[in-house]
């Protein structure tokens, strides 16, 4: 099992440092795409994707994506894992 990340330097550099929190919480898809279009260019978006991945958050917009996004990502990166360690040879 994946331990949880505790590194969290990288939120310092995020384009939301400046913004509301409640806005990466938002209640309809309008919301989400006004939390996005912040993401969009955020010089550490990949680190926070990553970080909400790794650490299950399933609420709000994270690296640019969607509670919905992030399952989907999540469940490809599952089946690809469960896929390679199938092939895998027998030891
Ligand atoms: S990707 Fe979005 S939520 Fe993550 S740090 Fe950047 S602006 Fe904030």
């Amino acid at each position: 099992m994946e331990q949880p990340d505790s590194d969290t330097a990288w939120m310092d550099a995020g384009n939301c440092r400046s913004v509301s929190p409640s806005v990466f919480f938002p209640s309809d898809g309008v919301g989400v795409e006004v939390a996005r279009q912040i993401c969009r260019d955020c010089p550490v978006k990949n680190a926070c994707l990553e970080y909400a991945l790794v650490n299950r958050i399933d609420h709000g917009v994270w690296g640019g994506t969607s509670e919905r996004e992030r399952r989907r990502i999540a469940r490809r990166r599952r089946v690809g894992a469960e896929a390679a360690e199938r092939s895998r040879p027998p030891a």
